[in-house]
This record gives structure tokens, sequence and C-alpha cells, in this order.
């Protein structure tokens, strides 16, 4: 038979198993996950205390039960500020827990309504229900999209919903109850939705875990290290992929190689951690240079690959002269070995190549290079353009 009894001890041992879930995370070090393990241990707490209803004193029941699980909602939306490294309200929080247990221990040893303490407590749940599902949809914009993030952010304002429809239910007197945990049809109800609200925000707080770590993951394998550039192996899944676009839609598409002058004498004169600010540098210079739709990838030490989709070569030369320019110029360093900062003139030898009909990326690159040896070779700090018979 379904009884309030039961939903409370099903909510305890779902806290438990999603404790037990997110203890698979640990190792993840994504913040929120403390906020959201706590959550799951002081609900288990409040909910067997619920439980002993009539057994242990009414406050332990009552007061105690009801101030730890509006700690536990309140803990599980820390969690989501601290994943999203927002600002908590610690004030506000406080002050609204104070509020609704102080609610509650009045609306029990003054005037004595039950509906009344359902009132309070709905209010605190639903405001921060609510608060989670703002914090979900307005951390990041470009998230909201996710499934992770929708999700919980939806499930999120509909928990808010639920706990104000129950708010307003009790308040107008409309499911009178002698017990909290009588079986009444609103009571079952709310008492079944209820068992869902925490086991699902930490279900919704995992998958976002799992979001967090995958992008990670993509961005650790797809971005260069030291300048957040491109790395090479995305450049050739990217490149690969705008070919055959470019292919499909019958569009041109040009590559730009460029490498530092005498970088090696830069290193030995000014130290390698000298070269590697000088490679950050030469990298934003150059994203700040290029179009929205072409990539900027470091394809070897010191030197990067421009690829620019529906480029022809005029465009491409156009794109390589304007880079090598904004390249040559004077690069702000502070090196090991020099006490002040540092102006270090640098420059960039740049081999453009424009795709030709069922050439593949290597070789596309490789006569790209070869332009780029000729710069090299011509006396560097400019741009040559590869032969389209080049083979
Ligand atoms: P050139 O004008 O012909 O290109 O001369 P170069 O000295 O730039 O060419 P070379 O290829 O001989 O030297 C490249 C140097 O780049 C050698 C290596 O020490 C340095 N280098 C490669 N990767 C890194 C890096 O990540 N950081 C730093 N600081 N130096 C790097
Ligand atoms: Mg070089
Ligand atoms: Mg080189």
């Amino acid at each position: 038979m379904l009884s309030p009894l039961n939903l409370l001890l099903i909510t305890a041992i779902l806290c438990v198993v999603m404790l037990l879930v997110l203890a698979s995370l640990t190792r993840s070090g994504i913040a929120g996950m403390k906020e959201w393990m706590l959550a799951n241990i002081v609900a288990f707490v409040a909910l067997l205390l619920y439980a002993t209803r009539g057994i242990a004193p009414d406050f332990l029941s009552i007061e105690v039960a009801n101030g730890l699980l509006a700690a536990a909602i309140a803990s599980i939306y820390i969690g989501f500020r601290k994943f999203f490294a927002l600002r908590i309200p610690a004030r506000l929080l406080t002050a609204g827990l104070v509020l609704t247990v102080m609610g509650v221990a009045f609306f029990h040893y003054g005037q004595n309504s039950i509906s009344a303490r359902i009132v309070v407590v709905s209010i605190f749940h639903g405001s921060v229900s609510a608060g989670i599902g703002l914090t979900i949809f307005s951390a990041d914009k470009s998230l909201r999209r996710r499934y992770p993030y929708g999700f919980t952010g939806c499930i999120a304002f509909l928990f808010a919903m639920g706990h104000f429809v129950r708010g307003l239910i009790y308040a107008s007197d409309y499911d009178p109850l002698t017990s909290s945990l009588q079986a009444s049809s609103w009571n079952l109800l709310f008492l079944s939705i209820g068992t869902l609200v925490l086991p699902v925000y930490t279900m919704g707080a995992v998958m976002m875990v799992h979001d967090k770590m995958m992008s990670k993951a993509l961005d650790d394998a797809n971005r260069d290290f030291l300048t957040g550039v491109w790395s090479r192996r995305a450049f050739f899944d990217i490149a690969e992929r705008e070919l055959m676009r470019a292919r499909r839609a019958n569009r041109t598409l040009s590559l730009l190689v460029f490498d530092v002058d005498h970088f090696k004498k830069l290193n030995d004169t000014y130290g390698h951690a000298a070269g590697d600010q000088v490679l950050l540098a030469i990298a934003q210079h150059a994203a700040g240079e290029i179009r929205s739709i072409d990539y900027l990838a470091r394809i070897g030490g010191e030197e990067f690959a421009v690829l620019l989709p529906e480029a022809d070569t005029s465009a491409a030369l156009a794109v390589a002269e304007r880079l090598r320019k904004s390249l040559n110029e004077d690069i702000d360093i502070q090196a090991a070995n020099l006490n002040t900062d540092s102006m270090l003139p640098v420059s960039v030898s740049i081999g453009a190549a424009m795709a030709n009909p069922e050439e593949s990326i290597s070789e596309l690159l490789n006569r790209a290079d070869r332009a780029l040896y000729q710069a090299k070779a011509a006396g560097r700090n400019m741009v040559s353009l590869a032969a389209a018979d080049d083979a």
C-alpha cells in the first residue's frame, strides 16, 4: 500500500543511491560536488527523522526534520552556484532557513497548524528551486540549450511551481490534514513528487558534471596548451571537413603557413620562457587579424597555420600580407634574464596556397610549406604564394 511513510523511506534510499553515484565523480574535482553530496546526507537524516513522527519527540520530526530538509535543498542550490563559480547569497539563504524553522516552530508550539507549516516550508523550497532554475539559465547563455543544463533548469522551475501550488492548496485549506503523514490524495501526490526532488537535482548535477568533463577533455585534445589556438590534431580534422565542404559547395579554400623568423636566436638570447611569451603574443595578434570563419592552429613549435574557407589566391595573399605586417612589430616580453620589460622585434615568413581540385590536405600543406621555405630563402619577413602546379 502506498503510504506517506513508504514514500519517505523510498526517498531516503534514493538519497543514498544518488550519494553513491556522486561518489564516483569525486575525482573530477568539479566545484559543487561536495555540496551536492552533503545535501544527500542531510536529506537522508531529515527523511528518517520525518519517519519517526509519533515515536521520537515532535521537535525532532517537525522542527529539526524540516530545518534539515530545507538545509539540504539550500546545499543543492549552493552546489549549482559553485559549479558556475557564482557568488553565494549566504545571508539571504541563512535568513530564509532561520525564518522557515521559526515559522514551523510558531505553527507548532504557537498556533498548531499542519497546513500553515506546509505553506511555510513550500515557500522556502519553491523559492530555492526557482533560484536553481535562474542560476542555470542565466549562468552561461551558450550552455542553456545543452541537454543537461536545459533539463535541470526546466525541472527546477517545474519543482518551484509544484511547491508553490502545494503552498496555495494548503494556504486555502483545500486539503485539511490532521497528521502530516495522512494518506490524503493531495498529500500523497505532493509527497510522491517530493520523492523525486533531491534525486532528480542530483541526477541533473551529475549530467552537468559529465558535460563539463567532456568539454574539458575535448578542449584539452583540440586546443594548443600554450597559445589556446587549435592544436595540430584538431587542425587536420577541421581542414579535412572544410576541404570536403568546399568541394561540395564548389567553393575555394586557402591555407597560410607561417613560421617565426630566427626564433632559435630569440630563444637562445632571452630564454625559452621569453620565447613562449612571444609565441602566445603572436597567436593572439594573429587571432585578431583573421575573420571569424577562419581557423588558426599551432602546427609545430613556432609554426602556425591559418585555414581560410571561401578565400581564393588574391584573398589569401591579402590576409597573409595583413598578418605579416601586424606580426612584424615589437613584442613586449618580460624575459627571465632581463630585469625590465623588453620590446623584442619579431617577424614571420608566410607561405600561401589555394587548394587544387582533388588535392589532399597534406598535399596542400606541403605546397604551402614549400612556399614558406621560399619566403625564408628570399630573405624572411615576406609572403610567398605556392604555384598551383607545384606537385
Ligand atoms: P628561421 O627564421 O629559419 O625559421 O629560423 P628559426 O631559428 O626560427 O628556425 P628553427 O626551426 O631552426 O628554430 C625553431 C626553434 O623554435 C627551435 C626551438 O628551440 C624553438 N621552439 C620550438 N617550440 C618551442 C616552444 O614551444 N617554445 C619555445 N620557447 N621555443 C620553441
Ligand atoms: Mg622559425
Ligand atoms: Mg620552424
